[in-house]
């Protein structure tokens, strides 16, 4: 068993493509680490260039205390388990399996008991006589990995290796892929494994670390607990977590003594771990993030009444503040729709509009006026001018009326 170690780590491609940017990562002995990225980021090149499939441009990798940058496949003691796995098709599961072992010239009955052993640990020894052609896609997978297993190897790679099965088997086999990192750990043979893969839930249910990269670059090493609730990076925060998290932008304000995001017309106190945090930031623009999973039912209920999580997080994306609609409930205003409570956010529609109209046209009065109130700048001052001048008992068209006019 052996560590992994990149050092300043690059890649160009022969046509001056700059793939992998020196690159530092270490991986421990035994430890199963995860590289995620969307498609492009470098995953595949840089799983490659350990693997010795691809050649090195710049840095060094090592594995164990051995760089391993101009050694041959064969000598860096890996194996690989490809997204195709291209198992022989005219060589029954036990003979793919014995057939890496038969090149390496180990007598018979090592290659046998090392067959055996990895039939088990992957439950194929019903298969072993079977075609590829008679196995169904995961067992055909199994095969792969059980491939993989028979050669001992320092270092197992796995490329992408479930993306070609449908989402149920994809869910057992990770949990497969895993039970054997862990089984071969408590039997005193741990596997330092590097998985590759686009799916952040593979990821974040596989691996003891995670590494995100970006463009032939890496954003961020870290166990998925930390990356989920500590990115160190917008990058990281958007890629990790499904639905993605919500970023705006906003401003940081002080109010009394403390700073606050101002979302809308409202503002939100940032918890004291935050505040001491980003103190340098005051009065300046800041982008904050909100997880959907985090927008409790208890905001949802605030807002207007029946409304379901869909809609709870519709409302909070479009800058629905809670604040704002119990406050017009407040008033007597009855719960709206989730997409009227929408247009009044769009608006800008707040309490004080409310309030106008309220003293116009009473609590029955539509959206639509709240709205055209808010359009024409009616506030409560609009209102006192009207009895100030002795109107009295003006439908809302007419107060609208006098307003444009510049009446009052
Ligand atoms: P990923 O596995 O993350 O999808 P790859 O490692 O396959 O990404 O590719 C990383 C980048 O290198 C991409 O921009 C890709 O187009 C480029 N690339 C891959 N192979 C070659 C090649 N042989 N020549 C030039 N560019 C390449």
């Amino acid at each position: 068993m052996a560590e992994v170690i990149f050092n300043k780590l690059e890649k160009v491609y022969s046509n001056g493509f700059k793939a992998v940017h020196a690159i530092d990562l270490s991986i421990s002995e035994g430890e199963f680490m995860v590289i995620v990225g969307p498609s492009g980021c470098a995953k595949s090149t840089t799983l490659r260039m350990l693997a010795g499939l691809e050649t090195i441009s710049g840095g060094e990798v090592r594995i164990g205390n051995k760089i391993v940058n101009n050694l041959a496949p064969k000598e860096r003691g890996i194996a690989m388990v490809f997204q195709n796995y291209a198992l022989y098709p005219h060589m029954t599961v036990r003979e793919n399996l014995a057939f890496g072992l038969k090149l390496s010239k180990l007598p018979k009955d090592q290659i046998e008991s090392q067959v055996n052993e990895a039939a088990k640990i992957l439950e194929l020894e019903e298969l072993l006589d079977r075609l590829p052609r008679q196995l169904s896609g995961g067992q055909a997978q199994r095969v792969a990995v059980g491939r993989a297993i028979v050669k001992k190897p320092d270092v197992f790679l796995f490329d992408e290796p479930l993306s070609n099965l449908d989402a149920k088997l994809r869910a057992s086999m990770r949990i497969r892929i895993s039970d054997l990192h862990k089984q071969l750990k408590a039997s005193g043979k741990p596997a330092t494994t590097v998985y590759v893969t686009h799916d952040q839930t593979e990821a974040m249910t596989m691996g003891d670390r995670i590494c995100v990269m970006k463009l032939g670059h890496i954003m961020q090493v870290d166990t998925p607990d930390n990356l989920y609730h500590k990115p160190k990076n917008m990058f990281v925060a958007g890629f990790i977590g499904a639905p993605e998290m919500n970023i705006r932008k906003s401003l940081l304000v002080e109010k009394a003594g403390k700073l606050h995001i101002a979302i809308g017309n409202e503002t939100m106190p940032l918890n004291a771990e935050k505040q001491e945090k980003v103190s340098a930031y005051a009065g300046q623009e800041v982008f904050y993030g909100v997880r959907p999973e985090f927008v409790s039912a208890i905001v949802a209920s605030k807002l207007t009444d029946g409304l379901d999580v869909d809609n709870a997080i519709r409302l909070f994306e479009n800058g629905v503040q809670p604040k704002i609609m119990s406050g017009i409930r407040a008033l007597g205003f009855g719960p709206y729709a989730a997409e009227d409570v929408i247009r009044l956010a769009h608006n800008g529609v707040d309490v004080a509009t409310f309030e106008a109209l309220k003293a116009v046209a009473g609590t029955s009065a539509p959206v639509e006026h709240a709205i055209q109130f808010r359009q024409n700048g009616v506030g409560m001052s609009t209102v006192r001018e009207a009895e100030r001048q002795g109107f009295k008992n003006l439908t809302f068209e007419q107060f609208l009326k006098l307003h444009r006019a510049g009446v009052i």
